[in-house]
């Protein structure tokens, strides 16, 4: 295939506005762009250059603040190879660290900028994959990225949803959003975590129908989950649950405000532990149930709530929000209790997230210790020039 760069539009940068593009950092801010092609167009692949002329980066161009995805430091095209290339070094990634098996058919494949791809996530159930897009320029390469995950997968894959209605750039209006790019009418309903079977429902679901990324957390939990009564606050579709009871819980209740995703997590228990009566789930609002239960009624909660903040000026209420949340539950747990606590706001960090914990700690004047700190599993990997990518926290804590 001839390697023809040529044609791709050109983005100039000011003065010294390479040096972050230097240490591989993927985002170009419009704050840093001398000048532009007339005729560039959102989502398009254009080659970026130094004020002296110098080739730095290839990306996606988009108009925002962040004005390029990086794609590649070398001046490349961005054709069906480049892809492939990328595509298997993430499912070399996988591979290497034993995540695939027949005993885990589901994983992350594609994390974004963690994969070098930024605006690419990639999951994968069974033989389906889900594709979303973050960037316009994900969104116009999704037939090119479909071909390259069949060149990748082989016969392991045989449908690919791409679902990107609610994640692209409001202004896009591009169309076509959620559907089959490939198969679509022979599909495994049900796929496997660490052993444990779920449906994940990419179609109507949140995200891409699955919370992958909490599988590791999951498995300390169940390591906890023995003879003890548990809460699983924020169940979505009870991944935290059937783990509890494989961990030999006596008791678990999930509740999740949404009663699609209680309906999900009661699938979801039964297709591992039929008629098994110590699971029971309630679609209600978490701190309605929290306000209503005694001290002393679990020995273990679990509060997974969704991003409290998910831009920077939310940051103050949300902090707010993950104090006022963990002091019901330090205040509710049992002496003795264990509490996992999360936070996925990617705005908000580690130091600030145990802050609010420790002032919720506070508030409810009980004695906690952290026994771990938590966070995103290896097929959620963070680029360390891209700190960024760092969005998953949880504390397991010991309340006396
Ligand atoms: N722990 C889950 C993921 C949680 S996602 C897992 O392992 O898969 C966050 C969930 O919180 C969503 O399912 C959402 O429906 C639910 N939610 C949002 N606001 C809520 C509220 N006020 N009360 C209860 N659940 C809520």
């Amino acid at each position: 295939m001839i390697k023809d760069t040529m044609n791709y539009k050109k983005i100039k940068l000011k003065p010294k506005k390479e040096e972050s593009l230097k240490r591989f950092h993927p985002w170009i801010f419009s704050g840093a762009i001398q000048s532009k092609d007339d005729t560039l167009e959102e989502g398009e692949i254009v080659n970026v250059y130094t004020a002296s002329n110098e080739f730095i980066a290839v990306g996606h161009y988009q108009i925002g603040s962040i004005e390029v995805r990086v794609l590649s430091f070398e001046e490349e095209a961005i054709d069906l190879d480049f892809w492939v290339k990328r595509l298997s070094s993430a499912l070399e990634l996988r591979k290497s660290i034993g995540l695939i098996s027949p005993d885990n058919n589901s994983y992350r494949l594609v994390h974004g900028e963690g994969d070098n791809l930024p605006g690419l996530i990639i999951d994968v159930y069974a033989d389906t994959a889900v594709i979303q897009s973050h960037s316009v320029g994900m969104h116009e390469s999704r037939n090119i990225i479909c071909k390259a995950l069949v060149a990748v997968l082989g016969d392991n894959l045989k449908n690919i949803y791409y679902k990107s209605e609610t994640t692209l750039p409001y202004k896009a209006n591009l169309g076509a959003e959620n559907g089959y790019l490939h198969g679509g009418k022979d599909i495994a309903e049900v796929a496997i975590e660490n052993g444990l079977k779920f449906y994940p429902d990419w179609e109507k679901g949140q995200k891409t129908g699955f919370f992958v990324d909490q599988r590791d957390n999951r498995s300390l939990l169940e390591k906890y989950a023995n003879g003890k009564s548990i809460l699983n606050m924020f169940c979505y579709t009870g991944g935290f649950s059937f783990y509890a009871m494989r961990g030999g819980a006596k008791l678990v209740h999930s509740v999740d405000s949404s009663s699609k995703a209680v309906m999900l997590t009661n699938k979801n228990v039964a297709i591992n532990f039929p008629d098994d009566e110590r699971h029971e789930a309630f679609a209600e609002d978490a701190f309605k149930f929290l306000g209503k239960i005694n001290k002393g009624d679990y020995d273990l909660i679990i509060l997974d709530p969704p991003a409290f903040a998910k831009h920077r000026g939310a940051i103050r209420n949300a902090l707010q929000g993950y104090k006022r949340l963990n002091a019901i539950a330090f205040d509710k747990i049992v002496s003795g209790g264990i509490v996992f606590t999360f936070s996925c706001s990617q705005v908000i960090t580690k130091e600030a997230f145990r802050l609010a914990v420790f002032s919720a700690a506070a508030l409810s004047g009980r004695k906690v210790r952290i026994l771990h700190q938590l966070t995103q599993p290896a097929d959620h990997p963070i680029n360390i020039y891209h700190p960024e990518g760092e969005y998953l926290k949880g504390l397991v804590l010991y309340v006396e």
